[in-house]
């Protein structure tokens, strides 16, 4: 039987009404599950009064924040449909996003304050609400809205299979598309992550991830208040700060994209702060084993890797904790009750589910599971085509080994084909992020009159004095490294650019001019 978000909070409530909820590094301010409620049901009451009914939206624009969580449970509780938006987007995406998803209410904050002011006009019908101090003329304060309103619980019936959310895709690979998740969906995953998590009463999870992406929220937040956990916010994510309130807040458990984890691990050197530390969560991007290995011994952390997909919810794999060294590479084994498969692609129209790969053969990998979307918010044809016969189609490649465990090569667009050969760019960037003196690093393809397409790596360098010829070298001596994936040219560069999902932005360094060797 499953249950709404509403009904998961206020069985938590019941259970630990004084145990503490969440901590707003930002504000510097403590809230107990039954504070946390009071909060919940003002805000949830406010936005009835403003006429936001069932399956009406309202969508955030805030960095993490307490606001953030508590519209989530705020909506859940009268029916609406939550919609967070990415902190990062430019006015123009934020308005493609609204003129989509249509809310009656959007909730933002000063930092963010000149995107939305240059917005608004084109939306006359939506309130505006606004968190901080000096809001601008054309919004309201929620603070306000909120301080008239009333903490009885609201009256709405919320049935697990309406819609919990709309979340928009980072549009990696295209416009941004709204996945819609119901409460069930959510229910079901929040079970999955609290099994694997082995989250529990006790533990104090820090929120470093972004709160709009599903990850920090579906696999963290929603499940730590499942479990009577607490969350402490930080605002957005910075190594220092991040190891800093691990000691001070006596955090157990995190989730942090590979980058993120990286940046903590150099950040602490030889350094004892992340002791309480005893769980952490890394996805949503790939993660070189090396990597893996390198934080695992530096944070003395047991990490356990998830992979998947917001259209997913997102888990549908899990790496555990004693498969890290064993199954390196590998993206684990199927979430409870889903099944992945790997089969043939297809070259005009989806994928077919029966078409089954054997293992080590590299092809789409497709999932089926009970935290699967309903479908994209006004999109019927690619919802058809992402579900194609019940089976969400990933359109990442992969493949299977003899004992079940996944491998995710790459995207199907990021696959080079290089005289006719395939390349999986992230076969290569692991290897070269073996090299010590390698800090990150990206592979892609371009395009090569001879070849089809060539190899290129970007390359961000610890030590000024590494060489072309020296990674070059590297990767004719590595035994794993094939002729023909060697990359044919190396591009030295800063840092690499990744969206708030720490996923690298390859279309951006394709438009770049690669100019070989260059420093
Ligand atoms: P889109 O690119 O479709 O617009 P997006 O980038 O927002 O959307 P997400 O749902 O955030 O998509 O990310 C899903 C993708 O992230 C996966 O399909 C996969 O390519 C990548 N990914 C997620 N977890 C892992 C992991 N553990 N290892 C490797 N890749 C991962």
């Amino acid at each position: 039987m499953y249950v709404t978000l509403g009904e998961i909070f206020d069985q938590t409530v019941t259970k630990y009404p004084a145990k503490e909820a969440l901590v707003d590094l930002r504000r510097n301010r403590r809230w107990t599950y039954q504070e946390w409620q009071a909060d919940v049901h003002r805000l949830a009451n406010a936005l009835n009064a403003a006429g936001v009914g069932k399956g009406d939206r309202v969508s955030t624009f805030l960095f993490n924040n307490h606001e953030l969580a508590t519209t989530l449970f705020a909506c859940a509780k009268i029916g609406a449909i939550f919609n967070p938006i990415n902190f990062r987007l430019k006015s123009e995406e934020v308005s493609f996003i609204l003129k989509d998803a249509e809310p009656k209410v959007v909730i933002f904050e000063n930092q963010l304050k000149n995107t939305i002011s240059e917005i608004q006009p084109e939306f006359p019908a939506v309130q505006f609400w606004f968190i901080d101090e000096a809001k601008p003329d054309f919004a309201k304060s929620y603070q306000e809205e909120v301080a008239r309103s009333h903490t009885a619980p609201p009256e709405a019936e919320v049935d697990e299979t309406d819609t919990y959310a709309i979340m928009y895709t980072s549009g990696t690979t295209g416009r941004p598309k709204g996945v819609i998740h119901r409460h069930r969906d959510m229910a079901e995953q929040s079970l999955i992550c609290i099994n694997v998590m082995k989250y529990n009463n006790s533990d104090v999870g820090l929120v470093t991830a972004p709160m709009f992406h599903c990850a920090e929220l579906h696999c963290c937040v929603i499940p730590r208040v499942h479990a009577g956990a607490s969350s402490v916010i930080m605002h957005q994510f910075d190594p220092v700060v991040a190891l800093d309130t691990i000691e001070k807040e006596k955090v157990t458990v995190m989730f942090a994209v590979p980058t993120m984890w990286s940046m903590m691990a150099e950040q602490q050197g030889a350094g004892s702060k992340a002791q309480t530390l005893q769980r952490g969560l890394y996805g949503a991007a790939p993660m070189a084993p090396v990597l893996v290995k390198k934080v695992k011994d530096i944070l003395n952390v047991d990490l356990i890797q998830a992979y998947g997909q917001t259209e997913m919810g997102p888990a549908i794999t899990f790496l555990l904790e004693d498969e890290q060294l064993t199954k390196a590479g590998s993206a684990g084994r199927a979430a409870y009750n889903h099944e992945i498969r790997v089969v043939r692609p297809s070259e005009d129209g989806p994928s077919e589910p029966d078409d089954i790969l054997k293992p080590g053969e590299v092809g789409e990998i497709i999932v089926k599971g009970p935290c699967m979307m309903e479908g994209y918010f006004n999109r019927p044809e690619a919802s058809d085509k992402a579900l194609y016969k019940s089976w969400y189609h990933s359109s990442d490649l992969g493949y299977m080994d003899e004992d079940g465990y996944l491998y995710v090569a790459d995207r199907v667009d990021d696959m080079i084909i290089s005289g006719g050969e395939n390349i999986y760019p992230r076969e290569v960037e692991d290897i070269l992020h073996e090299h010590e003196a390698v800090k990150d690093v990206a592979v892609l393809g371009v395009p090569d009159e001879k070849w089809g397409e060539s190899v290129i790596a970007f390359i961000v360098s610890g030590d000024p004095s590494l060489t072309e010829e020296e990674l070059e070298e590297f990767c004719r001596n590595n035994d794993k490294l094939a002729r023909y994936k060697r990359p044919r040219s190396y591009r030295f560069v800063d840092e690499l650019p990744r969206n708030a999902s720490g996923k690298i932005q390859k279309f951006l360094l394709r438009e770049q001019k690669t100019e070989t060797g260059s420093r």
